[in-house]
């Protein structure tokens, strides 16, 4: 059950990806969509195979079909809210390695967003010279 909605939550998130991307495109006058820049924080829960995976079922016959998808996956940033020291964590400890208070703060590391994204202008759409 856990498994579905993580990736119902997927798909929802590819759609809104779609969404944004095409937006762009279309201020930009391009007519296609050629790659897409997507920045993901190590905390986030999203998995880059099944946005992939929804990716090639959402943008099929829209512009942004058979675009390729590129992952930055942001390391977690920690800080204590003890003494503000500033660190990445392990796997599972969270708390801080100077003096191993668990008040931490989360500065980085659970983003997920759409960087950049390259477009194809179409003839029509260049500048005139
Ligand atoms: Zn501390």
């Amino acid at each position: 059950m856990l498994a579905l909605e993580a990736a119902m939550h997927e798909r929802a998130v590819t759609e809104s990806l779609l969404e944004i991307a095409l937006r762009h495109a279309r201020q930009a006058g391009a007519n296609r969509i050629t790659d897409l820049y997507l920045v993901i924080g190590q905390l986030s829960s999203i998995i880059d195979e099944s946005v992939q995976f929804y990716w090639d079922i959402i943008a099929e016959n829209s512009p942004a079909a058979g675009a390729k998808l590129h992952f930055r996956r942001i390391p977690v940033e920690i800080e204590c809210l003890q003494c503000q020291n500033r660190f990445t964590p392990n796997d599972t400890d969270f708390s801080c390695p100077v003096c191993s208070s668990a008040k931490i703060k989360v500065i980085a590391g659970d983003e997920f967003f759409l960087e950049a994204i390259d477009v194809e202008l179409t003839r029509a759409n260049l500048p005139h010279r």
